[in-house]
């Protein structure tokens, strides 16, 4: 799984943006304020309660956090404690107020107001030039600025000195307007980024623990940034703390990315491992289980005929055996020895002997049935297992083959050689073991020699 990199770099994006806002509404905000610090000493020294409310202001600027509520309510404070200052100057004249004294210092009195609100006027040009404000609090503030800077009329620089505080407020509300938008925006786009990746992480199997965790620890860290947003009024510790959670995500899902990607290599190298080894297992095994073929074909073959030998024999008289116990189907035994072959060996050789043992064996194997077995049991004697085969027509199978070979065109040192065999066959009758037919069969060939030779002998039932 691959973060999306167009999320990171938009959230990157947003959090400059909102940095640059952020400080020059910093600086708005300081203008504001010090603006702010300066009408209210310049206002004090009327009476204790409105220099308390004054003291206020300044007292709650220094707390960098601004309850807009509670800024209302002293304002309202204000313009009674201002009304009540008029309505003192208006009713309650000294009775010698046309003298030169008292009207000089009315006169005093009415031009440092007008300097204050001369000054105001001037900070609010400054003001403006700074802070974006919304079109119709923008031109309030002008109108505001220019009954400061011209009017004479003391209720007029009144009312417009009472406006600087709801001035403060507009700049201040729409900054936090624009920054709790733009954190409802940011939320929002987070949730569907945890959406994602979760949906994303719910797709993935067997990671059931690590998605849990994701999603745990993006939820929480959501959790902390809305209860941050629902619960201060301060931008500059909403966009610290929006700005460390977004970090904390993108650590949580660049942890998770890598935990995927470094499990994701290690499994592909466990499988390809695996795969690996499974392939040389089952080349090995092949060749193993060739080998071992191999070996039992050769443990079980005659060298010199390349017939089955004696083992091999054993092996399939018991095989046999068993089958003809479960289904009494008939089943016949031949034992077939060359006759004289020790003058063969004497007259031209033992290697001329070998030769007619491999030709006699070759004919053999070629004259019977795929299902007829035969061996070579030793020296120049074979034996022959004929399934499904009566005695009777065992005998008439080996007297072919007997008849056959005794026909073969033998030639050594330039002379026609005759071989013939002998043969003695037994049939499995009731209460017979595989030695038991076999010795009949043999004690029928010794007959066969007996009787002359080249010739085939059943055993008497
Ligand atoms: P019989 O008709 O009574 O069977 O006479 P025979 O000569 O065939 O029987 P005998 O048992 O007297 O001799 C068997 C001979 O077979 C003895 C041995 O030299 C020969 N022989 C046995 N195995 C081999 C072999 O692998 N190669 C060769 N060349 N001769 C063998
Ligand atoms: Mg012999
Ligand atoms: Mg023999």
């Amino acid at each position: 799984m691959a973060a999306n990199p167009s999320w990171k770099e938009k959230y990157l994006q947003e959090i400059e943006k909102a940095d640059v806002r952020e400080k020059q509404w910093q600086s708005e905000r300081n203008t504001l304020e010090r603006m702010l610090v300066r009408t209210s000493l310049a206002s004090e020294g009327q009476t204790p309660e409105l220099d308390r409310l004054l003291a206020r202001i300044r007292k709650d600027l220094r707390k960098k956090h601004v309850d807009v509520d509670a800024w209302r309510e002293l304002q309202e404070q204000i313009d009674r404690q201002i009304a009540l200052l008029d309505d003192r100057g208006e009713a309650s004249p000294t009775p010698d107020s046309g003298t030169a004294g008292a009207a000089s210092a009315e006169l005093d009195d009415k031009s440092h107001r007008l300097r204050i609100a001369r000054r105001v006027g001037q900070l609010i040009g400054q003001l403006l030039s700074q802070v974006a404000l919304e079109p119709t609090a923008e031109a309030e503030a002008r109108r505001l600025q220019q009954a400061l800077l011209s009017s004479e009329d003391w209720d007029v620089l009144r009312e417009g000195l009472n406006r600087v505080a709801d001035l403060v407020v507009a700049a201040v509300t729409r900054s936090k307007r624009e920054f709790e938008a733009f954190l409802r925006r940011l939320d929002e786009r987070l949730e569907v980024l945890r959406q994602h990746f979760r949906a994303q992480a719910e797709v993935q199997n067997g990671r059931a623990d690590e998605t849990e965790a994701l999603d745990r620890e993006i939820r929480a860290e959501l959790q902390q940034a809305q209860k941050v947003l629902a619960g201060t009024e301060d931008i500059g510790q909403l966009r610290t703390s929006v700005g460390q959670h977004l970090e904390a995500i993108a650590r949580v899902l660049d942890r998770f990315c890598r935990r995927e990607s470094e499990r994701e290599r290690i499994l592909a190298e466990q499988l390809e491992a695996m795969q690996e080894k499974i392939a040389a297992l089952e080349t090995h095994s092949e060749q193993m289980q060739e080998q071992v073929n191999r070996e039992r074909l050769r443990a079980m073959t005659d060298l010199l005929t390349q017939l089955p030998n004696r083992e091999a024999w054993q092996e399939r008289l018991v095989f046999e055996f068993n089958r003809w116990q479960r289904y009494r189907h008939p089943l016949t035994v031949a034992v077939l020895d060359i006759d004289y072959f020790k003058r063969v060996n004497d007259s031209f050789g033992h290697k001329a002997g070998d030769r007619v043992l491999q030709l006699v064996a070759r004919e053999m194997l070629e004259r019977l049935r795929s299902t007829d077995f035969i061996a070579r049991y030793g020296g120049e004697e074979f034996v022959v297992l004929l399934p499904e085969t009566s005695v009777e027509d065992a005998l008439e199978v080996v007297e072919n083959l007997r008849a056959h070979i005794g026909r073969l065109p033998f030639h050594f040192s330039g002379q026609p050689v005759r071989v013939t065999l002998s043969a003695g066959l037994a049939a499995f009758r009731p209460g017979d073991s595989e030695t038991s037919v076999f010795n009949r069969a043999d004690q029928a060939l010794y007959e066969a020699k007996g009787a002359g030779r080249n010739q085939s002998r059943t055993a008497i039932a």
